[in-house]
């Protein structure tokens, strides 16, 4: 039986590309599709009827038809603008984030479900939460799991050993927490404090609504966000943009004192 012509899914916007004078080509994220693009004719013209609900980071409900290379938008409606976010330009930078890890591990055509309602509920704790840097340590973990990177926190990821509770060594190129003796064989290792080690280890195993009250001071924020993003940059061997653009802003934040 040929496929039907047309087709709907729920789907959030993760990039968009500009095309010639005003087409844009849009890389959406959905829960049965896995990553998809989408051809939007005219979406930067003023009066695209399309436009307000295709904005990045908008979750939409999008029809499609099929095309040749790519398939062609012919229906949006937004179903959460997640407009606390977009009124906020940290938030927006975190979302933006999200949208760029998301694009970064993932290829298209291949359905994960679970990571699509993991993206919905991150951007939804954004919007009405004010611990950002235990949602984005959690987002990551749990991204990373769902890409097949789940790091490895309880034993010794080279000996095997159960870690000792002290400083352990987190090694991106073995993907895990190893013992001293080990982290020493390993070239570029993260010391991890006892304290960020539990804290991993409960944003790994535990849903989001047990975690939320975890308390991280600065230090150990910086800690957990330096370990996780020296393993995401090993990982997609190269800086993520928004991160530096993160770490600006952040600095912005710091002089401004708030
Ligand atoms: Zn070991």
């Amino acid at each position: 039986m040929p496929e039907p012509r047309d087709y709907k899914t729920e789907a959030i916007v993760i990039k968009k590309t500009k095309l010639g004078e005003a087409d844009t080509i849009l890389t959406f994220f959905t829960p049965h599709l896995g990553k998809i693009q989408g051809f939007a004719k005219s979406l930067r013209k003023p009066k695209s009827k399309m436009a307000g609900h295709l904005e990045l980071l908008t979750h939409s409900q999008v029809s499609f038809a099929r095309g040749k290379n790519l398939d062609t938008l012919i229906g949006s409606q937004t179903i959460n603008a997640f407009l606390p976010m977009k009124n906020d330009l940290w938030l927006t930078s975190c979302g933006l984030y999200i949208a760029e890890l998301v694009n970064q591990f993932t290829a298209e055509h291949q359905e994960h479900r679970t990571l699509f309602y993991l993206i919905l509920e991150t951007l939804e704790h954004l919007c009405r939460e004010n611990n950002h840097d235990l949602i984005l340590r959690y987002f990551e973990l749990h991204l990373l799991e769902q890409v097949g990177y789940r790091p490895q926190l309880r034993e010794c990821v080279t000996c095997h050993k159960e870690l000792e509770p002290a400083t352990n060594y987190f090694s991106p190129a073995t993907g895990g927490i190893s013992c001293p003796e080990c982290g020493q064989a390993h070239p570029q290792v993260y010391p991890l404090s006892l304290n960020a080690q539990k804290v991993l280890r409960l944003l790994q195993d535990h849903d989001f609504s047990q975690v939320t009250r975890v308390k991280m001071d600065p230090q150990l924020a910086d800690e957990l966000e330096k370990v996780i993003h020296g393993y995401l940059r090993y990982l997609l061997e190269r800086d993520l943009k928004s991160v530096a653009w993160l770490d600006t802003l952040r600095e912005q934040r710091v002089q401004l004192g708030n």
